[in-house]
């Protein structure tokens, strides 16, 4: 009898004839994720099973595995094995005092009793044990659950913790995050790798222009969200030059658009020789003028990988409220400039076309800049 960490994983279960390789994935994500922690896991029947951590604290493994994609719920449990009289006996000595019901789940259906009736035996040996303890099947204070598998062993616990979900961050899936310092693109990149796209982080700054307070906010930021979206990498590069030239150059009304297409130029140089399969952004639509969808059409028409906005259908709130979940709000609303927020128009243009943009650009050397804002990188 120990005690153990139960690991469970749900989308997993629908992979089919791939399901070995995404468990495998998600053991490896869960190892990486647990490394400190020198403890043993093993991958059993459905179940992964965190064992051997007597040192640490179970409570900050399990903050940890919270943070892996795939995980779908934890329990602290203890490990017994497949016997009526062992379970019996644990059972028998629980310390229950309020209302409660037993929960059995019986995937090793060589367990001589079915789970229905084992709940009535279980339940009837607390309520000989325990005088104050009573039957609530509806709104119970305290579930004893009881998971009997296939490999010889059952696992009893009390309390369920609900993870993520989704599936684990995968090998060649990389995307590359644009983060500015700002409170949606953290949230777009834990929301990919919620779905096992790992990603390293593109920056740009606008620096002597925007500080170098405004370019550390940013490292903390991905300091913060690198345990989520698996980052190994971040890039900064500033757009300082660029964005002088199309000041002094062009209309000011297409100042953020020309902007937002240079960004995405640079990061199809990246993708290209790093191998990023997309780019990630923050957008939500018609946020704010340059994500009207004409300002999203300007954007994707240079981009040479998709573009992946997961937060497009997203309300401020409700991207507000998901990056309290993953504690990079207090950090995003620090008060730094961005390089979106350097050279500003007043009038920002809400309807961009194509061929304007272009035009603009004829204004300037833009080759030769992008050129010297990407060896600067
Ligand atoms: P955020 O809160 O993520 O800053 P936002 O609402 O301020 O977004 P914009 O400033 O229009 O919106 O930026 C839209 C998206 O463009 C961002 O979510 C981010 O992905 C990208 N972006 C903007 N500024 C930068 C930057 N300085 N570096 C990298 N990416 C940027
Ligand atoms: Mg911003």
């Amino acid at each position: 009898m120990s005690n153990i960490i139960l690991v469970r994983f749900n989308e997993i279960h629908l992979k089919g004839g791939n399901k070995k390789y995404f468990i495998n994935l998600l053991y490896n994500n869960i190892k990486n994720a647990l490394k400190e922690y020198n403890c043993l896991i093993e991958s059993v029947d459905n179940r992964l099973i965190i064992r051997d951590y007597t040192n640490f604290d179970e409570d900050d493994i399990i903050d940890n595995l919270k943070c892996v994609f795939g995980v779908h719920s934890i329990s602290k449990a203890r490990e017994l094995n497949n016997s009526v009289e062992e379970i019996n006996d644990f059972v028998a000595n629980l310390k229950i005092d309020t209302s409660f019901k037993c929960d059995v789940n019986r995937a090793d259906k060589s367990f001589p009793i079915q789970s229905n009736e084992y709940e009535k035996i279980l339940g009837e040996i607390v309520l000989n044990n325990n005088p104050n303890a009573k039957v609530d099947i509806h709104k119970p204070n305290v579930t004893i659950h009881i998971d009997i598998r296939t490999n010889g062993k059952s696992f009893v616990f009390y309390d369920i913790i609900y993870a993520y979900s989704g599936l684990p961050l995968g090998e060649n899936t990389d995307g590359l995050l644009l983060l500015s310092g700002g409170i949606d693109s953290p949230v777009a990149g834990f929301c990919m790798a919620k779905r096992g796209m790992r990603q390293d982080i593109l920056h740009f700054d606008s620096f002597p222009y925007t500080s170098a307070q405004a370019k550390n906010k940013v490292i903390l930021l991905a300091k913060q969200i690198k345990k989520f979206i698996g980052a190994k990498y971040m890039y900064v590069c500033s757009m300082t030059k660029l964005q002088e030239e199309f000041h002094l150059n062009c209309n000011e009304e297409y100042a953020i658009n020309l902007l937002r297409r240079s960004m995405i130029r640079v990061a199809n140089y990246l993708c290209d020789k790093y191998k990023y399969k997309a780019i990630i952004t923050g957008e939500s639509l018609g946020q704010v003028a340059s994500q009207t969808i004409e300002s999203l059409t300007s954007t994707n028409a240079v981009a040479e990988y998709p573009v992946l906005r997961p937060l497009i259908a997203f309300n401020k709130d409700e991207i507000i409220s998901i990056a309290k979940e993953i504690d990079t709000y207090k950090t995003s609303i620090l008060p730094y400039e961005d390089c979106c927020t350097v050279f500003l128009p007043k009038n920002p243009i809400i309807k961009p076309k194509i061929k304007n943009s272009l035009k603009e650009e004829s204004k300037i050397d833009l080759n030769t800049l992008l050129k010297y804002v990407i060896d600067n990188i």
